[in-house]
Order: C-alpha cells, then structure tokens, then sequence
C-alpha cells in the first residue's frame, strides 16, 4: 500500500507538472518522426490531459508568463495545493483558491487524492492512467463558460461529500464500493450541464428533451455521459460485467436524485425513516438511500458554507439564471421563474432557495446526524446567510421605495 501511495502520487505530481510545460515541446520531436509509436502513443496522451489546461487558460484569457517565473510560480502553487489538500476535509475549504493554485483541475486533483486517501485504487485495482483518462474527460467535459455548472462546482459538491462521507454516523458502516460510487456520482453529477434549465430545453425542443421524453432530462444525461466516459476509458473493464453493470446502475440511481423536481419524494422517505427510527446501515439499500440524501445535500449546499464563500455561488447561480433569461428575451420566448434580472434579485432568489430547499432538507439531515459537529456548523452559517440575505433584501426594497 505504502508503496501505491508513493506511485500515485509521483502521477499526480506528473499530471500537475505537465500543466505547466510547454507543449511544442512534444509536437516538434513527434514532427521529427525521431519518436517511436509507444512514444508516439503515450505523447498523444500528454496532449490529450493538455487540451484541457490549454483550453481552460484561453478561455479565461490569462496570457501564458514567460517560461521562467511560470516554473517557479507553478512550483509555489503545486506546494500552496498540496498544503490546502491536507484540509480537505474542513467546511471552510477554498475551493476557488484550490482551483488557482491547480490551473483549473481542481476536480482532477482532488478526486484522485480522496481515491488515495480511501485506498480506492488499491482495492478496486484501478489502472492510473484509465483512472486519468476518465477524470480529464469528465472534468473536461464540464463547460467552463458556465458561471456555476462548471467543474468547480462539480469539485465543491465533491468535497462536500467527502465531508458527509466522514460523518460519524456514517463513515464505519460504509463499503469501499458505497465510498467510490460516492466520490463518483459526485465529481460527474453535472457533467456537459449546458447551463440552462429543463424547461429550457422542453421549450426549444431541444434533443435531450426528446430523447429523455422531458423527465430528468438533463440529470439522465449526465448520467449516460458519465457511463459513456467509463466504458471510453475501461476505467472498469477489468471487473466482472455484473459488477460494472451495477455501479453503472447505482450512479444512475444517485446522479438522477439530483433532480430538484424529485425533491419532496426523497424528502418525505428521509423524514419518514427519521420519524419511525428504521434506517439501518447495516442494509445495502438503506446506505444507498443515505447516499442519495448525502449527494443532494452537497449539491445544494451552498448556503451552508461560510459567507465569503457561499456569496459567491449565489452570484454564479444567479448570473446563470440572468444569462437563461436574457437567451429566452433574445428569442421572444417567456422569461423563466428566477432569470429576470430586472424582477428576480440575487437576495429574493437565495431566500426563496434556502427557505423551500436548502432548510428543510438540511434539518432532516441534521436530524439523521445526531446532530453532528458538521451539522451544527453548517446550520449556523445556513442561519446566518439567511438572516445577511434578509437584511439585502430589505436594503433593496427600501431604496426602490424611496
Ligand atoms: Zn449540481
């Protein structure tokens, strides 16, 4: 084991580097045709995880530094990463910091440290470069021009689960494979998010719509893009076909619980295990149930965390929902609920989210741990967010009365 954890370690410290290396480097001698076709493969490769980190910076606009200060900047960002994941099981993690600090493959970088930290390569006997393979693509295929459903989010909605995974209340009684579908459906729930709404797409006739017949449209999709990078990759084609067939099910099963719309039902069940004191962990389907609660819970977790923080999600969502309505304005279609600029403030929007979401299911949470250190903690920066919304909110529509 000891020596895995050096070895996937000197890969990820070899995926950080090859961010910041130039890459004509490998195009000239693979022009020169002095390289051999394994060469030739693995450098294919290099290029590949490349695309990203190229992409990424160009889309952003950042300029390359010149070679020499990019070294030795990079170098005191690798070591800032290193240092931030050795908290990553803290509330307070600086998820946008983390992303800086990694050039954007904050999704990468963590999830293949939480896979160490669990021993999860080990035990499923993962090949690192298909486990690469995979986690580029899915967090490739996140669309970072999106304000909020980009990789970013997909990384906070994993760390907030690695958070839920470590719950006393949970963490002993769950199996390698609760932890790795965990960490899985979390890192992809999201992906190809094209950063409108289902009725978005049911409207515009959009081919998802169609094809999902308008239900869980956009959460199936993420689902079978996520299977479709599993098998590209054959991340699992070494495990039985029974079994790759059940995980591919049981991320389908967590990702689809995602869907806002099926909130009540999972609330329901949740409160109606807590009220009758029935779960128990011993039972694979009940830690399932948890699991879905736990993913739902990360992914709107947002008003949870500490202020600082949790504005600035506020502001991506609303900045996504602004840039929907603005889409439907430019087409003469009708204004969704929430992405009016002019009606919709970012203050009404999260009280309204909080209140008819994040508050009722995060009680019941809290309920089911006990209350835990956690709980209570994030169920006073959910208070305390609140009441900050409450007082902007007031502060608006005094000025618009005046
Ligand atoms: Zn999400």
């Amino acid at each position: 084991t000891h020596m895995y954890n050096i070895y996937c370690k000197l890969i990820l410290l070899m995926w950080l580097m090859m961010c910041v290396v130039d890459k004509s480097a490998f195009v000239s001698s693979a022009q020169q045709g002095e390289v051999e076709s394994g060469t030739r493969r693995k450098i294919k490769r290099l290029l590949s995880f490349q695309r990203y980190c190229h992409a990424s910076r160009l889309l952003r606009g950042l300029v390359p530094h010149t070679p020499g200060s990019l070294h030795l900047l990079d170098d005191d960002y690798l070591g800032q990463a290193a240092h931030m994941l050795s908290k990553v099981g803290t509330w307070n993690f600086d998820i946008f910091l983390f992303d800086r600090l990694t050039n954007g493959n904050s999704l990468v970088t963590l999830m293949c440290h939480l896979f160490n930290v669990y021993g999860l390569i080990h035990h499923f006997q993962l090949d690192m470069v298909k486990l690469h393979r995979f986690l580029g693509m899915v967090q490739e295929d996140y669309h970072s021009q999106n304000p909020y459903h980009n990789a970013v989010h997909a990384a906070d909605v994993t760390q907030a689960m690695y958070c839920y995974l470590k719950e006393p209340k949970l963490a002993e009684q769950l199996s390698p494979l609760d932890v790795f579908l965990g960490l899985m459906a979390a890192a992809a729930h999201d992906v190809d998010h094209p950063g409108v709404n289902q009725p978005f797409l049911i409207k515009t006739r959009h081919h998802l719509a169609s094809l999902y017949q308008n239900t869980s449209v956009l959460e199936s999709h993420h689902w079978r893009s996520t299977v479709g990078m599993l098998r590209e990759s054959g991340l699992l084609s070494h495990l039985p076909a029974d079994m790759s067939q059940d995980m591919e099910q049981q991320l389908g099963s967590l990702i689809l619980a995602t869907d806002i719309s099926r909130q009540n039902e999972f609330l329901l069940t949740f409160r109606e295990h807590l009220d009758n004191q029935d779960l128990d962990l011993q039972l694979a389907s009940h830690r399932h149930f948890i699991l879905q609660i736990a993913l739902k819970c990360a992914d709107v977790c947002n008003p949870c965390r500490v202020w600082e923080l949790s504005r600035q999600w506020s502001e991506r969502v609303c900045e996504e929902f602004y840039r929907q309505g603005d889409l439907e304005r430019k087409f003469d279609l009708e204004i969704s609920p929430l992405c009016n600029q002019q009606a919709d403030s970012v203050p009404s929007i999260q009280i309204g989210f909080i209140s008819y979401i994040v508050e009722p299911l995060f009680e019941e949470w809290h309920r089911f741990t006990e209350p835990s250190l956690l709980s209570q903690t994030m169920m006073g920066h959910l208070h305390k967010n609140k009441a900050r919304w409450n007082k902007y909110l007031s502060v608006c529509t005094m000025l618009l009365e005046q």
